[in-house]
């Protein structure tokens, strides 16, 4: 596995992806990965098995049907088409070229469709600022040099009164256990390397970066993994390892 990192790693990156908010050996990580993003048994199991919680709390929250949303950094397209399959009108953007692939083809399978652009969250904000009904940025933060900056362009892409969902992992000595120790070394869940700690970020921090973005935080929302049921649950109270934050656009 690392090994086939650090070959993508040694390719010529696309001039796309020369933008200062993108860490090219992150993205690299996800796009030697990326044919196998809908196994539901392979890396992305964890993403498998939390996509229906965090699709359930989106929904809930801001009623997906016939919303304009985007989803930054949407990889192989697992929330973007779920929120398609709701009803949602879905752009996905991601600077991987091989996650984006799948995810095309993908929908095309599924007969859904999702409109897939390589871009960052700063490059469609400074297109399409105050847009979108509903911005997602699920597991994303965490891999980019500056989240503060993906902040600020969620906060941009979406309209006033509008909704902005985050999730990232927590920075704390049981996140590094659970989700580096254990996810990557004992229960070897996820690839090596595939979470750096101290990108984590804290449920304050991220709420920091939100108000200073103008976008105020309503709820959070922990994911809690079992390691006895291999199963997620949300928990208003755990927010220990991985969360969810719910937001929403002050109105002018
Ligand atoms: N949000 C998806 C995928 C998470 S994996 C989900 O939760 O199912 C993280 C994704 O972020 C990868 O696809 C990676 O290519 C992408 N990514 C990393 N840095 C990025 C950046 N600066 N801009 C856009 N996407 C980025």
């Amino acid at each position: 596995m690392l090994t086939a990192v650090a070959d993508h790693t040694e390719r010529p990156m696309s001039a796309s992806l020369h933008h200062p908010n993108v860490d090219p050996s992150e993205v690299a990580k996800f796009e030697s990965l990326a044919s196998r993003w809908w196994d539901p048994d392979s890396e992305f199991k964890p993403l498998h098995d939390i996509n229906p919680l965090r699709l359930d709390f989106i929904d809930a929250r801001c009623g997906l049907a016939g919303r304009q949303v985007i989803d930054v950094g949407c990889g192989g397209g697992l929330l973007a088409e779920a929120m398609a399959h709701r009803g949602a009108r879905v752009t996905g953007i991601d600077m991987g070229e091989a996650p984006l692939g799948v995810a095309r083809l993908h929908a095309q399978e599924s007969g859904v469709s999702v409109d897939y652009r390589q871009a960052s969250a700063e490059t469609m904000a400074a297109e399409q600022p105050g847009e979108f009904d509903v911005v997602t940025c699920l597991e994303m933060l965490e891999h980019v040099p500056d989240p503060g900056s993906v902040i600020r362009a969620c906060a941009t892409l979406v309209k006033p009164g509008g909704h902005v969902f985050f999730s990232t992992l927590n920075r704390n000595p049981k996140a590094y256990a659970l989700a580096v120790l254990g996810a990557e070394y004992l229960l070897r869940m996820l690839p090596r390397g595939t979470h750096d700690y101290a990108k984590f970020i804290r449920p304050s921090e991220l709420a920091g970066w939100c108000r200073e973005a103008g976008i105020e935080v309503r709820e959070q929302s922990g994911l809690v993994y079992n390691p006895l049921t291999r199963q997620y649950r949300l928990s208003a109270h755990d927010v220990s390892v991985n969360y969810l934050m719910h937001c929403r656009r002050e109105q002018p």
